[in-house]
């Protein structure tokens, strides 16, 4: 089983171009290229922002990184249109999209909205 993984692990690794993986996950979240390649991993709030999730291709871990609300709604669309029934963490990332905006955007006279527009977030 562990060793499975480990094998799937290194062909998804050279699929990828071999992602980097520093421990903050750096190159990962500034190239658009690995970025967009790597499995998505949903989209949470982060405050007053978003965040687009992604495993990272080679320890598995989430990657987030800001995103705005038209890219973010666009990613959604894609993962619930391409799967059917559309994968939990799809409907899941919608959910809290909903919340999230009924939060910010809730009324029309609150300009409150302030979306990533692709700056990181070192965590
Ligand atoms: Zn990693």
């Amino acid at each position: 089983m562990l060793a499975q993984t480990a094998r799937v692990r290194a062909r998804r690794m050279r699929r990828s171009q071999r992602a980097p993986c520093d421990p903050g996950h750096i190159e990962l979240k500034g190239n658009e290229e690995l970025w967009a390649a790597a499995p998505f991993g949903g989209i949470q709030p982060l405050g007053n922002q978003l965040g687009e999730g992604r495993h990272c291709p080679v320890c598995g871990s989430t990657v987030i990184r800001p995103v705005g609300l038209g890219q973010a709604l666009a990613l959604l669309i894609d993962e619930l249109l391409g799967r059917s029934p559309p994968s939990p963490i799809a409907t899941r990332s919608a959910m809290a999209l909903v919340g999230w905006a009924k939060h910010y955007m809730g009324s029309p006279a609150s300009s409150a909205l302030s979306t990533g527009n692709g700056e990181r977030i070192d965590d």
